[in-house]
Parts: C-alpha cells; sequence; structure tokens
C-alpha cells in the first residue's frame, strides 16, 4: 500500500495485543509472539491498555508515523 501523506511504500504488518503487555506491531503476515521482541516488533506508542486480545492487519509508514487498515464499524 501507498502511504496516501508521502507516497512511499508502506510496510504490512500485524498490531496485536492480550491487554497485559504492551501493543505491538510486526511486518509480515502473523503476529509478533508472545514475548518476543526481535527486529522488526516494537511497541506501539499510540495504544491504550485495554482488558481484550486483538490483531489487525494494517500498515505502517515510518517516515510519517501513520498506520493504517480497512475496517468497517457495525453495529
Ligand atoms: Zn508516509
Amino acid at each position: 500500500m501507498i502511504c496516501p501523506f508521502c507516497g512511499k511504500e508502506m510496510r504490512k504488518g500485524i498490531l496485536s495485543g492480550d491487554g497485559r503487555s504492551a501493543v505491538t506491531w510486526k511486518e509480515g503476515d502473523r503476529k509478533a509472539p508472545l514475548m518476543d521482541r526481535i527486529v522488526g516488533t516494537g511497541t506501539v506508542t499510540a495504544a491504550k491498555h485495554t482488558l481484550t486480545t486483538f490483531t489487525i492487519e494494517s500498515y505502517f509508514c515510518a517516515d510519517c508515523r501513520k498506520m493504517l487498515f480497512d475496517t468497517d464499524v457495525t453495529t
């Protein structure tokens, strides 16, 4: 995906968190394993801790510090 802010290629990755630890983002198609702190995985500073586990496929632009993901809102 191309970054709509700067026009560069964004990095595809997985946002994940379990509510007990920091929210992480890992480049690729799989979420970061528990306790994983390898290169390419980082803490998402914008995330607030909650009590639910989640993963979100997302695209990250390090230059703009933006993340994008497709979603809908259902009620
Ligand atoms: Zn950008």
